[in-house]
């Protein structure tokens, strides 16, 4: 049976007592099993199996997709994919995601992905590799056109006004944050505004 929530490498998926662990995934010195890949975990008799499930045989290296940011670890963030209507693609029944890694955010040394990218945040990226096998697709928002089209307030949640290169800000309450910014910043269609 195939859990539906999606996983980013290092999250506790089981122990070793229960479990064996199987591919993209492994166990720590406590006897936890550990996801070693992003994706979503099945239990195979007593195998404990982690891997890509994606469904987007429509996309390919170079397209330019939008993401919504899940989640952030420490070298990688978890983005699920979003394909506007107007492509009149169909939709996977399962969101399409990607681990973002913080080299793939922008040229140049990046301290911590959070001074680029946070949680809530709808990103425009490029598709820079997709193995079909393994349903396994990466995203890189090096670019000018590309990065942060739409930011949260990490405090009060409110849409961010672009202030400057890569600086944001809440009109609400005032916040002043960091974000790697695409030059279409705010530049979105309406569907955009529904994404979570
Ligand atoms: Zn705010």
């Amino acid at each position: 049976m195939i859990d539906k929530k999606i996983l980013i490498p290092g999250d506790i998926i089981g122990a070793e007592e229960e479990y064996l662990p199987g591919n993209g995934a492994y166990c720590d010195k406590e006897g936890n099993l550990l996801a070693s890949v992003a994706g979503v975990k099945e239990v195979k008799d007593r195998e404990l199996e982690v891997f890509a499930k994606n469904n987007v045989n429509q996309i390919s290296v170079g397209d330019v997709v939008y993401g919504v940011v899940k989640r952030i670890g420490s070298s990688m963030a978890l983005v699920i994919i979003k394909i506007p209507r107007k492509t009149g693609l169909r939709y996977p029944d399962i969101d399409p995601f990607t681990g973002l890694h913080v080299s793939h955010l922008k040229r140049g040394y990046i301290e911590s992905i959070r001074d680029a990218i946070h949680i809530g945040d709808i990103l425009k990226a490029k598709v820079i590799k997709y193995i079909p096998k393994l349903e396994l697709v990466d995203i890189s928002t090096e670019g000018k056109e590309l990065g942060v089209v739409l930011a949260y307030c990490s405090r009060c949640k409110t849409k961010m006004v672009k202030i400057g290169p890569d600086k944001v800000k809440c009109d609400k309450c005032g916040r002043v944050e960091h974000r790697k910014l695409s030059t279409d910043y705010g530049n979105i269609d309406k569907e955009v505004l529904e994404w979570k």
